[in-house]
């Protein structure tokens, strides 16, 4: 008789499961955690499923067996599809993928039981400040977790302990506390509008279907999208189901939570890096028995073990922060299209600037528009004038043109807030020396260094390295003599403060530091705390400042014109977006952008309000040069330690390329970002028709590739960002 053996995949850099024996008696399905030896250390793996063809014949003799079964619900079918064929498509080992969904359980810890404790009415003899205090909470007879009555009372759980041992506190043991209380979905259900209730009924529909399918919900901002959304959300937990809503940058959107809490009576579960170790833990657990019904969450979330996945929503869908770059390249929104279609559940991606992506695969049926043309309540989303820098110049050293200073001065004379935004971090994007031209630049990265006065340090935005401002000129030695180049937001905000002395302005980047008090500065604002504020990217998304009155955008042409094909779509997107900020509450926005070039079809596009017209010409010159979503399209990072070891391992990849008709290799070339944290870079692009396995031919390429040696590296970007 042979031994019973099991296929473990483990969350390494491996791409074929482990063999291992199964002891006697114990049971093992697909899905399944467990805990097997490798070499002298225990791993938690999961359990494979095997091919349809039989296993090939091992020596059992040799194997070792399966320590234990861990007491956790299997991860579902659909995530172990999503596994596989996400390993496939990104060519990354499969069990780096598992990774991404094992990160949270590296020690599963069941629930805690919590301590609860009762008044008896027993009252002690000798009685301090604190515990008086803490007898007076506790006189109400309510049963309190012991962590709850030491905090209301504002006393140490010590002083709790003393009652308990003098008879006036009893304990008792209380369940786990729930990983996320359950919505409500009659909470506070809105009246949709005619053509919200259409759109809405679409996506219900399509949730009791229980079958896939992709909807873009396209709207304007403030056109009601999020409400339109949630009415599905709430028919999927009427069902007793699952709903995941994916958000770009979930950290920040106190504002998005507060709304579903109005909504749904309670918050939803979020999952982000700034959510807690242990909680996460929680979550995960209930997310797994099907407890937690709705989960808000970054791209990380998409490898939850939902049990009955009913609906999932990509918010935002065209932005960048979707693309995961490291480890594991992969886009969550196309991932999350794919595990939807393995749950076979809808999936809705929302935008008012939908990616060209998207956009083209609405346009060819393949997704399911369902748009909705005005802003709710009919506030007008605000024009755009364009302010001509080549006519109307800011004085030398200043970034705020005079038409665009007067119209924040009148702004501020009616009351409104005014938002100038400009995608740069950071005093100034370059520091040099007067006397001699020398330039800071990052001694690890082929980047310049970025001043960040507030922290009174010169950074690189691109590995974190800093240093101080230099007194004296590195090159040449002279004093006093190194200045700031160009505008960074901290910048901006000085011309702000000489221009209107009287205005209360604060800067918003990611620079600020702690989730809590960037919420706390959004919400100052949505408050009309503040008069003028200076944002980066980050102001883009998502918040709703009711008092915002105009928004100015001080510098279109960041991002235009350096050959990335990528970047009018870029700025399309962001200044859109920026512009949709204004004008959301009761008074009408009105936008400015300032820029060299307003004869670029980008800003004819965005000054007429013309989206067609961008998506035509975008989509044309896509279709004409080949690009995605015409061609497909990947791209090989050679990194080294030295620059001529890595030109060199790119040559000989290249020249190894198999050659298949309608496939081109391009390069290599120097990427795009040359040295990276002290690591030289060499990229070649692949570019193939749209209905070739790109996938697979990098695999085969991949297998008759020299190998890298030494401390030379190859990393596979496929569908990437920047081409
Ligand atoms: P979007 O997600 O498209 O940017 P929102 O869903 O944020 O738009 O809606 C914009 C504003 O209009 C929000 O303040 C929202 O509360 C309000 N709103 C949208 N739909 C309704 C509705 N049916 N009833 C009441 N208020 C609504
Ligand atoms: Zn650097």
């Amino acid at each position: 008789m042979t031994a019973a053996t099991v296929d473990v995949l483990l969350p390494l850099g491996l791409d074929v499961p482990y063999s291992y024996l199964v002891p006697d008696g114990l049971e093992l399905a697909p899905g399944d955690l467990v805990a097997v030896p490798l070499g002298s250390r225990l791993v938690v793996g999961c359990v494979w499923p095997r091919g349809a063809e039989a296993p090939a014949p091992v020596d059992t003799s040799k194997l070792k067996a399966v320590r234990k079964k861990l007491d956790h619900r299997p991860l579902p079918p659909d995530l172990l599809q999503l596994i596989d064929w996400m390993a496939d498509y990104t060519l990354a080992p499969r069990g780096m993928v598992l990774r991404m969904a094992l990160r949270h359980e590296e020690n599963p810890s069941p629930a805690r039981e919590r301590v609860g404790v009762r008044a008896t009415g027993h009252v002690p003899e000798r009685l301090t400040a604190a515990r008086k205090r803490l007898i007076e909470v506790m006189a109400d007879g309510f049963v309190r977790a012991k962590t709850d009555a030491a905090r209301e009372a504002g006393v140490s759980p010590s002083v709790v302990d003393g009652l308990v041992d003098e008879g006036a506190l009893e304990t008792l043991v209380l369940p786990p506390a729930p990983a996320a209380e359950t919505p409500d979905p009659d909470h506070a259900a809105p009246t949709l509008s005619e053509p919200q209730a259409q759109a809405a009924n679409a996506i219900i529909a399509a949730v009791q279907a229980k079958a896939f399918s992709v909807h873009l919900l396209d709207g304007v901002t403030g056109s009601g999208k999020t409400e339109v959304y949630f009415e599905a959300v709430a028919e999927a937990v009427r069902e007793g189901r699952q709903a995941l809503i994916l958000l770009p940058e979930i950290a920040l959107t106190q504002a998005f939570i507060d709304r579903f809490t109005r909504r749904f009576g309670v918050a939803p579960a979020e999952w982000h890096s700034g959510v807690s170790t242990r909680r996460r833990g929680r979550i995960l657990r209930g997310v797994a028995d099907g407890d937690v019904q709705v989960v808000a969450g970054a791209r990380s979330a998409l490898f939850l073990p939902f049990q009955d996945l009913a609906l999932t929503i990509v918010d935002e869908e065209h932005d960048p922060a979707y693309k995961q770059e490291d480890g594991v390249t992969y886009h969550a929104r196309d991932m999350a299209v794919v595990r939807s279609r393995f749950c076979r559940s809808p999936i809705v991606l929302t935008s008012a600037t939908p990616s060209i992506e998207t956009e083209v695969n609405a346009r060819r049926g393949r997704y399911n528009r369902l748009s909705l043309p005005l802003r709710f309540g009919g506030a007008k989303v605000p024009g755009l004038s364009p302010i001509d820098l080549r006519k109307d110049m800011p004085p030398r050293g200043r970034w705020i043109a005079p038409r665009l200073q007067s119209e924040i001065a009148q702004t501020l004379e009616d009351g409104g807030q005014a938002l100038l935004f400009l995608n740069r971090r950071g005093y100034a994007p370059l520091t040099l020396c007067r006397s001699c031209g020398h330039r800071m630049r990052c001694p690890s990265c082929s980047a310049w260094l970025v001043e960040h006065r507030f922290r009174r340090r010169l950074s690189c935005h691109h590995c974190g390295y800093q240093a101080p401002v230099p007194e004296c000129c590195p090159a040449c030695g002279a004093k006093d003599a190194m200045i700031p180049c160009g505008p960074g937001v901290e910048r901006l905000q000085e011309e702000v403060q000489a221009l209107f002395p009287e205005a209360r302005s604060l800067v918003l980047s990611s620079d600020i530091g702690g989730i809590e008090r960037m919420r706390a500065e959004l919400e100052a604002v949505a408050n009309g705390e503040v008069d003028v504020v200076v944002g980066t990217q980050l102001v883009a998304k998502g918040h709703n400042f009711p008092g915002l009155a105009l928004v100015g955008v001080v510098d279109a042409d960041v991002g235009l014109g350096h050959g990335d094909p990528r970047a009018a779509e870029r700025t399309f997107q962001l200044v859109h977006q920026v512009a949709g900020r204004a004008g959301r509450g009761a008074t009408e926005g009105r936008g400015f952008i300032q820029t060299h070039m307003p004869d670029h079809p980008v800003m004819q596009a965005l000054v007429k309000g013309d989206r067609a017209a961008f998506y035509e010409t975008e989509i044309a010159a896509r279709e004409e040069a080949h690009l995605p979503p015409f061609g497909r399209m990947a791209s090989l990072i050679v990194s080294a330690n030295e620059g001529p070891a890595a030109e060199a391992h790119a040559r000989r990849l290249a020249a190894s390329a198999p050659r298949v008709e309608g496939v081109r290799v391009l390069g290599p070339a120097e990427a795009p970002l040359a040295v990276l944290r002290g690591r030289h870079r060499w990229r070649l692009l692949v570019r193939a028709p749209r209905a070739f396995d790109l996938s697979a031919y990098l695999r085969g390429w991949r297998s008759v590739a020299p190998r890298p040696t030494g401390n030379t590296k190859v990393s596979i970007d496929v569908d990437p960002m920047t081409f």
